[in-house]
């Protein structure tokens, strides 16, 4: 395309307007994807209020597409024109640190993403570095997997990584986008699973996803009643919270693991983490290996986004919807 049309913020907190750029000549190992979906994750707006202090205006907004192929850069030998693929947070990496060659290009200190300093989803179409365009199984919808190309990795990864087994007392915090996923993906991995939420009306659902336990956060006693329970708990939520009594819920060598990203620094006493050999982690998407990876075992284990369907044009309206977490449970434009 000599043009690529989408919707941008021009300054911080600002509506999306329509906005046009020209990409120029395709690099040797991109390809060009024509967009069909795009998830609208809260990060997109972090971004647009620039949250984090990396926003560049004007930029369109969304990593969690799916489309089709339209060209492929010189380059390219390993995904053809016509095939479908989704893309996530990350849109290059260098290929060549100690990070990249190990598999783990989700570290790389180089690494892209798909709409920080460039333009993203939230548009009819985009391009990335070949790598980062992860061929899709036929069994997934293409509006239930966009979620996934970030929702999905970012909780599917440390639930993998951290082991979580059968044997395993798993908490997932927030039952928003990536927690609605999380409850799906800790119940495929054989874990006992409680969800935390502050949405009460949130309950029979989230054990329709795979929670075992619901705990509504907003009753006072009610995290006191969950200490010394938790092997592994994952916190997707973006506000900050009493960590402590998070830190209290995990039993001896548990672990807390944000991909949550809270708005002010985190504090907690030392000392559950010297009695009980605690750990706090965080993490961070996944690689395309673990893209590639997580979703055959959606496909497999039916691990399903649950969308709210937007015209792309009215992504204003869902972002709107996603601010007063009022989505179930996730956005996902059309095109
Ligand atoms: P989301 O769909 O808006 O869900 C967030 C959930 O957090 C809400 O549904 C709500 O769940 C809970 N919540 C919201 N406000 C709260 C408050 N004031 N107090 C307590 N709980 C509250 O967002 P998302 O797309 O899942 O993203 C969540 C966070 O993950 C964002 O900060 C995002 O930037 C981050 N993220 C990180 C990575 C990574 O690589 N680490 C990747 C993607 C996203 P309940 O209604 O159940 O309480
Ligand atoms: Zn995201």
């Amino acid at each position: 395309m000599s043009q690529i049309q989408g919707l941008a913020a021009h300054a911080a907190g600002a509506e999306l307007l329509p906005f046009r750029y020209t990409p120029g000549d395709l690099k040797p190992l991109d390809v060009e994807v024509r967009i069909s979906h795009c998830g609208v994750c809260h990060s997109d707006l972090h971004l647009i209020s620039n949250d984090w202090g990396i926003s560049q205006y004007p930029f369109i907004p969304g990593h969690e597409i799916v489309g089709t192929i339209t060209a492929i850069g010189s380059g390219v030998t390993t995904l053809t024109v016509g095939q479908r693929v989704g893309i996530g947070w990350q849109s290059n990496s260098c290929g060549q640190c100690e990070w990249c060659t190990q598999g783990l290009e989700n570290l790389c200190p180089t690494s892209e993403s798909t709409c920080v300093h460039r333009h993203g989803g939230y548009a009819d179409a985009v391009r990335v570095n070949n790598r980062f365009a992860i061929p899709l199984p036929d069994a997934l919808p293409s509006e239930q997997a966009a979620p996934l190309l970030c929702g999905g990795i970012t909780v599917y990864n440390p639930l993998r990584s951290h082991g979580i087994n059968p044997s395993s007392r798993v908490g997932i915090v927030g039952i928003g986008g990536l927690g609605h996923l999380a409850l799906q993906f800790a119940r495929v991995f054989g874990a006992e699973v409680t969800a935390f939420s502050t949405s009460a009306a949130k309950e029979e659902e989230a054990r329709a996803l795979g929670a075992q336990h619901f705990v509504n956060t907003r009753e006072t006693k009610a995290m006191r009643e969950v200490a010394n329970t938790f092997d592994f708990i994952l916190t997707t939520i973006n506000a900050d919270q009493d960590w402590m009594a998070y830190i209290q819920a995990l039993r001896p060598t548990g672990t807390l693991c944000f991909v949550g990203v809270p708005p002010s620094p985190v504090s907690f006493h030392a000392f559950p983490l010297i009695a009980g050999v605690r750990t706090i982690t965080g993490s961070p998407i996944g690689s395309p290996h673990r893209l590639r990876e997580m979703v055959d075992v959606a496909a497999r284990h039916g691990v399903k986004a649950q969308t709210e369907s937007f015209r792309m044009d009215k992504a204003n309206e869902a972002i709107d919807k996603v601010k007063k977490n009022k989505v179930r449970y996730r956005a996902v434009l059309a095109n």
